[in-house]
């Protein structure tokens, strides 16, 4: 089976996270999340660390040129050329898209498909104010929201425009809204 090459995009409590490890676990591919990689650098410390955490702090992002070099070096890894990868939380902007398709370019690769996992605002804000955590105030997730819109409604443009984006309805408990992801994902390979 040749190895998959996938992103995926989804609101803060699309169940996105989920969902991810599900699909890294029956694909078999490499799991990059530029979130925790970020985390990880944060936690050890290092310079790349310290510049990222007080971006992260105010729910900014880190600039385009560390994010792409963090993730062209990543790609490079064999386990990647082996098994694939599912790219989570990264594209964020048009720049970080024309990077990634320039860095799978360069090694003759495409993607095969962007999942779109999609529930509503209203569902969304429900069930992030059902978790109840202290970040989790009305204001502090629509201001979330309504940054993720700015930011990722392009991308699913620049998805669509390619022909890669599958949106899949991300409504219903996680086994079906998984069945439905698996079947996007063989829909892309078909
Ligand atoms: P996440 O876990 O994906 O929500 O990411 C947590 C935080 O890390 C974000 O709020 C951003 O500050 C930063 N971050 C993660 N991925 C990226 C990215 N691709 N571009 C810029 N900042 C990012």
């Amino acid at each position: 089976m040749a190895p998959l090459r996938m992103v995926i995009l989804g609101r803060q409590g699309s169940g996105k996270g989920t969902q991810s490890e599900r699909l890294t676990d029956r694909f078999g591919c490499v799991h990059l999340s530029t979130g925790d990689a970020l985390r990880a650098a944060v936690a050890a410390g290092t310079e790349l660390g310290r510049q990222a955490e007080a971006v992260m702090e105010v729910g900014g992002l880190v600039g385009d040129d560390i994010m792409n070099g963090i993730v062209r070096d990543r790609l490079a890894r064999d386990d990647v050329a082996e098994a694939g990868v599912l790219l989570d939380g990264y594209p964020r902007t048009a720049d970080q898209a024309d990077a990634l398709e320039a860095v799978l370019d360069e090694g003759g690769h495409r993607l095969d498909v962007a999942l779109n996992i999609d529930v509503p605002i209203a569902e969304v804000t429900a069930r992030m104010l059902d978790r109840g955590r202290s970040d989790d105030t009305l204001e502090a997730i629509q201001r979330r929201l309504e940054l993720y819109e700015e930011q990722t409604a392009p991308l699913r443009d620049w998805f669509e425009a390619r022909g890669l984006l599958a949106t899949v309805d991300g409504v219903g408990a996680p086994d079906e809204v998984f069945e439905r992801v698996v079947a996007a994902v063989e829909r892309s390979r078909a």
